[in-house]
């Protein structure tokens, strides 16, 4: 432990995602560029079929999706299923459709690649955009396979969280693809895997996105809000929630016959269900606006707020130095450094305090525990020095 210093540290629970710098690629920002270039900045909309099953279930999609113009088709042509024996996709020959389709509507196709046999039938049916599955984020042998069959190609690449909650493995898929030369990139989110129950199919953990945002300022984000739902219960909620967080856009599936969908049947909804119970309902967000009465007010508040937050860090640098002077007579004592009673003690009383305020029993839990342990460091620094 004398070699370790760091020894707590482990516990702590927000060491491996604390960046001050945004991204850099030898010590330079990365350049990515606008991946989905809507009119008038709106928000864009990808929608489609999980899979391609058939030349008029896209027809269809295509068809009646044109008043929603949308910026992307999707629809799966390999996909990547958990158990054997299920609906694998149509393969290369789905291509073809979007070929066919192109022709006859102004329309474009994104479609999921895992390996570089995918892109180069992709690039040789010049589908618009290609998409990094799930599945195939968290390879970096697959990510790479990937961007080296991209190399001197223009094309966006959409990139989706990998399944694990690994903001690490996300970036540098995003790396990758860049350091192949393509610059059009955007990320999707589209949530985590889990083992329990939850609400979702895949819990979504925003602050995980939120952080790639905030490294990656230029990246577009979209929410595919599907995969995280799993059903068509929470597509709105959730639409709602990345709007509220300044999501660039949407992914959505659609399918014409929902049940009879050869994959995810439960969470694909109609272009109808799509219009009438998401779009129309979906309170669309602007990031900033000129009204100069609300900018002031904002900007008091936001002063307030910055005092306070000043303040939080000063006293908890006040609590440490006297976790430290408790560590220097423990140690002339050989007193342990946690004594679970004073550590419950601590819990009940701020648990109790946090109901009075409004708070979450969660985040005061959270917020205590992360303070507690930074204050373990601070004594076992002491009596260990
Ligand atoms: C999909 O988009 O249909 C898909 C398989 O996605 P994910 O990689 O997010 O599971
Ligand atoms: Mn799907």
């Amino acid at each position: 432990m004398q070699k370790n210093k760091n020894f707590y540290k482990e516990f702590t629970i927000h060491q491996t995602i604390i960046q001050v710098i945004p991204y850099y690629i030898n010590n330079l920002p990365l350049k990515i560029q606008t991946a989905i270039e809507t009119v008038d900045n709106k928000k864009a909309l990808i929608l489609g079929p999980c899979s391609a099953e058939s030349l008029s279930q896209l027809e269809t999609i295509v068809k009646d999706s044109a008043d929603l113009t949308a910026d992307f088709i999707r629809a799966g042509v390999w996909k990547p299923r958990t158990r054997p024996g299920h609906f694998q996709g149509i393969g290369a020959e789905a291509l073809q459709w979007f070929t066919e389709l192109k022709k006859k509507y102004p329309v474009k196709f994104c479609t999921e690649v895992a390996n570089a046999k995918h892109v180069e039938l992709c690039l040789k049916a010049e589908v618009d955009a290609l998409w990094i599955g799930a599945r195939t984020t968290v390879n970096p042998f697959y990510v790479q396979e990937i961007a080296t069959a991209l190399e001197g190609v223009d094309i966006p690449i959409f990139v989706k969280n990998p399944i694990n909650p690994d903001l690490h493995l996300w970036l540098g898929a995003i790396e990758r693809v860049y350091n192949a030369g393509i610059r059009k990139i955007a990320a999707i989110h589209r949530g985590f895997s889990f083992h329990g129950n939850s609400l979702y199919r895949n819990i979504p953990r925003w602050q995980i996105p939120i952080e790639l945002k905030r490294r990656l300022p230029n990246l577009q984000l979209i929410a595919d809000i599907s995969h995280i739902s799993g059903t068509p219960t929470h597509l709105l909620e959730i639409a709602q929630i990345a709007m509220d967080l300044s999501y660039d856009g949407l992914m959505v599936e659609t399918h014409p016959d929902p049940a009879r969908a050869l994959s995810d049947s439960d969470q694909q909804i109609t272009l109808e269900y799509l219009k009438n119970n998401i779009l129309s309902k979906l309170i669309q967000r602007q990031q900033y606006t000129e009204d100069k009465k609300y900018n002031s007010l904002i900007t008091d508040i936001r002063s307030q707020i910055d005092k306070i937050d000043h303040d939080i860090i000063k006293l908890i640098g006040k609590r440490m130095q006297l976790a430290e002077k408790i560590g220097t007579e423990k140690k002339s004592k050989k007193i342990s450094i946690l004594q679970p009673e004073r550590w419950n003690e601590i819990i009940t009383k701020l648990l109790l305090l946090a109901k009075e305020n409004k708070l979450s029993e969660e985040f005061v839990f959270s917020l205590i525990e992360a303070i507690h342990m930074e204050s373990i460091q601070h004594q076992s620094r002491k009596m260990n020095s």
